[in-house]
Order: C-alpha cells, then sequence, then structure tokens
C-alpha cells in the first residue's frame, strides 16, 4: 500500500492507495500554521489513521511546499515558511520508523495527473498549482523532473511578463522579490487586485468590476503560460489547486496566450485537472512505484 501525504498551507491531506491505485482511506486536518512541531505531529498522526483504517502498514510519499536543498537536505523556497530550513526529511523518517520520499507539491501533481489523470500518456505535462501560492511542475514520462537545484518548473517566482502600466515593480513577495507570477495568479494575488473578493465570490458576481478583476487575472494567466510555451513547449498543461475551479480560465487563457507566444499557432491543451484537490496525495503516493 502507498500512502501520499499534500502537506499544504491550510490543510494536510492524505490517501492511502492500493496498487492498482484505488483509494483505501482519506483523511483531511487543518494545517498547524506556524508550528514545525506540530505540524509533523499532524502527519504522523494522519499516517496512523490512514493505516489503521486500510488495515495495513504503507510506503509514505509527501507532497510539500517548496523543495529539499539537495546542498543542505533543509527545505527552501517553501511558502509555508515555519518549514524553511528545517530537516523535515530525516524529521518524519525518525518520527515514522522509514524511509520518506518528498517532493515539490507542484511536481506531485504534474506526476499524478500525467500517470492516470488528465494527461494520462503524455510525455512533458506542465502542472500548476494556483491557490494559496503558485507553483508548478514539470513531469517527463510521468517522472517529477527535479534538477540540480531542486527548483524546475518554480515560474510562480519569475516576474509576471510583458508587464502593462501599473503591474511593475508589482507587490512583494514573500520570496523578496517584488511582481512575481505568484504575486497576481495566486488566489490572495486575485483577491488584492478584486478589493479582497474571493476567487469563487467573483465567480458568482455579475458586476463590472468583478469580471474586469477575472479578465485581468485571465490575461496575466495567458502572458505568464505563454513564458512556459516558449521555453518548455509542453504536450499539455495542467492547472490545479483552488483557483483551477475557475472554468472560464480554460476557454479564456488558450484565446490570449497566442497573443505572447513565439508561434503561429498554439496547439497545447489546457486542461482542469481529472483527480482536482486528490491530485497532490496522489502524486505523492506515486513517488514509490
Ligand atoms: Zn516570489
Amino acid at each position: 500500500m502507498r500512502i501520499g501525504i499534500d502537506l499544504g498551507g491550510t490543510k494536510i491531506e492524505g490517501v492511502a492507495l492500493d496498487a492498482p491505485g484505488t483509494e483505501r482511506a482519506r483523511r483531511r486536518v487543518a494545517t498547524p500554521r506556524d508550528d514545525y512541531e506540530a505540524t509533523l505531529r499532524a502527519i504522523v498522526d494522519l499516517v496512523a489513521a490512514l493505516e489503521a483504517e486500510a488495515g495495513t502498514r504503507g510506503s509514505v510519499g509527501v507532497g510539500m511546499p517548496g523543495a529539499i536543498s539537495p546542498a543542505t537536505g533543509r527545505v527552501k523556497n517553501a511558502n509555508s515558511t515555519w518549514l524553511n530550513g528545517r530537516l523535515l526529511k530525516p524529521d518524519l523518517e525518525s518520527a515514522l520508523g522509514r524511509e520518506v520520499r518528498l517532493a515539490n507539491d507542484a511536481n506531485c501533481f504534474a506526476v499524478s495527473e500525467a500517470r492516470d489523470g488528465a494527461a494520462a500518456g503524455r510525455r512533458l505535462v506542465f502542472g500548476v498549482i494556483v491557490g494559496t501560492g503558485t507553483g508548478g511542475g514539470i513531469a517527463i514520462d510521468g517522472h517529477a523532473w527535479q534538477g540540480p537545484n531542486a527548483i524546475a518548473g518554480e515560474w510562480g517566482h519569475n516576474p509576471l511578463p510583458w508587464p502593462r502600466i501599473g503591474e511593475w515593480p508589482g507587490p512583494a513577495c514573500y520570496c523578496g522579490q517584488h511582481g512575481c507570477i505568484e504575486t497576481f495568479l495566486s488566489g490572495p494575488g486575485l483577491a488584492r487586485d478584486a478589493g479582497g473578493r474571493s476567487a469563487e465570490e467573483l465567480a458568482a458576481a455579475t458586476d463590472v468590476a468583478a469580471r474586469e478583476a477575472l479578465a485581468r487575472h485571465a490575461d496575466r494567466m495567458a502572458r505568464a503560460l505563454a513564458s512556459v510555451l516558449n521555453l518548455l513547449d509542453p504536450d499539455a498543461i495542467v492547472l490545479g489547486g483552488g483557483l483551477s475551479n475557475l472554468a472560464h480560465l480554460y476557454e479564456e487563457v488558450p484565446r490570449l496566450w497566442g497573443r505572447y507566444a513565439f508561434s503561429d499557432r498554439v496547439d497545447t491543451p489546457l486542461l482542469p485537472p481529472v483527480h482536482g484537490d486528490a491530485s497532490g496525495v496522489r502524486g505523492a503516493a506515486w513517488l514509490w512505484e
């Protein structure tokens, strides 16, 4: 049995999959924000609860914000900033009494959708998680591509391309820069631009201000993803995270990104996730073959 854990900024979700990939158990708890020790305990308790429900011990894969630095073994780049600098892998391994595999949550998402999700069978898949933050991950032939710095796909911290007046230098980002793609595309970034209204509220609203905020957001996503098309030319791009529920993105963004991509036409599909919120946990479970 494979257990996948998705360590998110607001929730920790766990799933137990049997060999064919069928769910045997699933649980979700709130993330103990700003408390590393409590976060470790929450993961250990979640694994124990999943194993009790499934009735067997499993391998553990964890999708996490940021990455484990190949150079230091410590967490870096996590927007759940209380994880940064921590020895998460050995701490989890000693707490769980077994080897644990970890990967960036966007990489897990890309792997899940490339294996048996929206992009099943496609070779080079770019997965985007647009939620609390904005992350990107690359799956090649169903495997996460990490890179020597463990930053492959982290385009959310590139500057928003083709900036318009008023978009530069852009909002401050937790990474230390200004105007990162994340500060425009994420849920908090959209809300900041829309007078504090959430994505759900904007999608349900009919007023001009809400429509304009969603149109600005779609155009920014089109510019951001056009830079991915130019660099990677992936076989498919799959959206995940809370904002992947915005149905208009799948029409609007492909309608707009051709203006920016260096190509006479763009045939790349922009796809909603098949596994929805479960892609993170499923991809984490897939870290063990
Ligand atoms: Zn940034």
